[in-house]
Parts: C-alpha cells; sequence; structure tokens
C-alpha cells in the first residue's frame, strides 16, 4: 500500500496479484473544444494492460495517441469512460487525492525530458520523491545515475548533457522511484538510434527486473518492437492489437493504416 502524508492511498499495492493490478480502460472517450467546433480525440476506447507487460501504442499523428496515454496515466480527464488502476477507477477520483496517487504509482517519460534546467541532475532524479513528502537518498540518486551510465553527473545541469543522456536522466528519475506504472510518450523521438536502443533497454529492464507496467507511444517500428504488444490508432479507435511482432510486420501494418 502507498503511504501519502499520513494518509494510506488504496490503489496498485505490491501485495495485490497480477490479475488486481490490471489498468483497465473502458468506453474512453474524450472530446476537446476548438473554437465552436469539437474534436473527437477519443471515440470509445476499451484496452486491458496486464501487470509487468510492455505495450507500444503505435498510430498517425493526430490520432489521438497521447491523448490516450495522458488519460489512462490520470493527466487528462475523459469525457466519458472510465480508467481502473488495480481496485481504484482512477477517473472517479477527486484531483488532490488523484495527484497523490499518480504521483505514487506512476512515472512519465516524455519525448522533451522535462527536466527542471536550473537543478542538478541528481536534484532531478530526486524530484518526483521529494513531492511527495519522501527523505531524499542521494546514495541512491548515484546507483540510479551509474546504471544508466552516468555515473559522476550528479552535479551538472541538464543542459550542459546530450539529448541521449538528458532522457537517461529522465530514466534515472522513475528507477529511483520504481514507479508500478510507467508512460512513456515518444521517448526516442529525438534520440539517434543507437541512443534510442539504450533507452528502450532500460525501459524494458523496468518490465523484466521489476515487474513494471510500461506504456509507450512510438511511431518508430524498431522501437515499438522492443514491447510485449503493439496497439494501434486510427481516427481515436484502437485498430489493431498485435502479440510480438516483429519490427517488419509494425512496418507493414502502418502502412496499411497510412
Ligand atoms: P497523437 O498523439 O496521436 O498525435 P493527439 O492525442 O495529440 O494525437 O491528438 C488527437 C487529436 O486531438 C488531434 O486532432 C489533436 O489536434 C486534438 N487535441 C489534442 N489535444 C488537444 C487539446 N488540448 N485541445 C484541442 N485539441 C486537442
Ligand atoms: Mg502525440
Amino acid at each position: 500500500m502507498s503511504v501519502v502524508g499520513n494518509e494510506q492511498v488504496a490503489g496498485v499495492r505490491p501485495e495485490d496479484t497480477a490479475a488486481d493490478r490490471r489498468i483497465r480502460v473502458h468506453g474512453l472517450h474524450r472530446e476537446f473544444k476548438r473554437g465552436a467546433s469539437r474534436v473527437h480525440a477519443l471515440r470509445g476506447v476499451d484496452v486491458t494492460f496486464s501487470a509487468g507487460s510492455f505495450t507500444a501504442v503505435m498510430g498517425p499523428s493526430g490520432s489521438g495517441k497521447t491523448t490516450l496515454l495522458q488519460c489512462v496515466a490520470g493527466m487528462d480527464r475523459p469525457t466519458r469512460g472510465s480508467v481502473h488502476w488495480g481496485s481504484v477507477e482512477i477517473t472517479k477520483l477527486r484531483e488532490r487525492k488523484l495527484a497523490q496517487l499518480r504521483r505514487a504509482t506512476v512515472g512519465f517519460v516524455f519525448q522533451a525530458y522535462n527536466l527542471m534546467p536550473a537543478m542538478t541532475v541528481a536534484e532531478n532524479v530526486v524530484l518526483p520523491a521529494r513531492l511527495m513528502g519522501g527523505r531524499v537518498d542521494r546514495a541512491r540518486a548515484r546507483d540510479v545515475l551509474v546504471q544508466v551510465g552516468l555515473g559522476g553527473c550528479e552535479s551538472e545541469r541538464p543542459g550542459r548533457l546530450s539529448g541521449g543522456q538528458q532522457q537517461r536522466v529522465a530514466i534515472a528519475r522513475t528507477l529511483y522511484n520504481r514507479p508500478e506504472i510507467l508512460f512513456a510518450d515518444e521517448p526516442t523521438g529525438a534520440l539517434d538510434r543507437n541512443t534510442g536502443r539504450e533507452i528502450l533497454w532500460l525501459l524494458r529492464e523496468g518490465v523484466e527486473s521489476h515487474g513494471q507496467t510500461c506504456v509507450m507511444v512510438t511511431h518508430d517500428p524498431l522501437a515499438a518492437s522492443f514491447a510485449d504488444r503493439v496497439l494501434m490508432m486510427t481516427d481515436g479507435e484502437l485498430v489493431e492489437d498485435l502479440t510480438k511482432p516483429s519490427a517488419a510486420v509494425i512496418a507493414e501494418k502502418l502502412g496499411e493504416l497510412s
């Protein structure tokens, strides 16, 4: 059970069975107002992510991938439908409770790294844990930086690092926290192939060694082939659900969609 402040947050708990720790998405719709018109970004998405699975979400630009990720991650509210993390329906939670549970349960990696430029690398790594009111463990921060190949960079500012190194700081942050669920939106989008591959191995390792559940948006078939399962979206709907497809099969299916 995650403990936030003095309050216990019932939710995704380590002692739950795998079946209890699934992420369940039901009848998800998200509409945005744009001037006088509406954009229907999600049109009834139903999907379950099992605990400890690695899923890639693909599809053309504007198909709703980011919107889906944000709604499943509890960062955006769907217009209709439900999202459960384990036994908790997060779409029913009030903002404060949701924010607490999200901090205790979820990690994020974005294309744009989302590091704080004025803070050191080590301060960036411990930031989410600090926001939860946890004590800062400097030795642990050093350890996770060594794990991602950034030993000795604790005191650097992110701006002095390469793109690949900055993304590794973002991953180190999620290793420090060990969130149950990791959401990644185009985590390798700004990286070259080899650096991207290193990041994907780190995501894969989080799944295999720590039983993390990972949902990653990507437009790269090679990146998607690191996942156990590949979902494809068009126009706000899931249209493909592939199990362990090769990069070649993924590329072919993507070609059929666009
Ligand atoms: P993807 O990540 O697949 O490129 P998005 O989820 O970002 O797609 O967007 C899906 C659709 O929703 C697009 O038409 C986009 O313009 C629209 N959209 C996304 N976010 C907003 C927003 N905050 N306000 C208005 N429209 C949005
Ligand atoms: Mg997107």
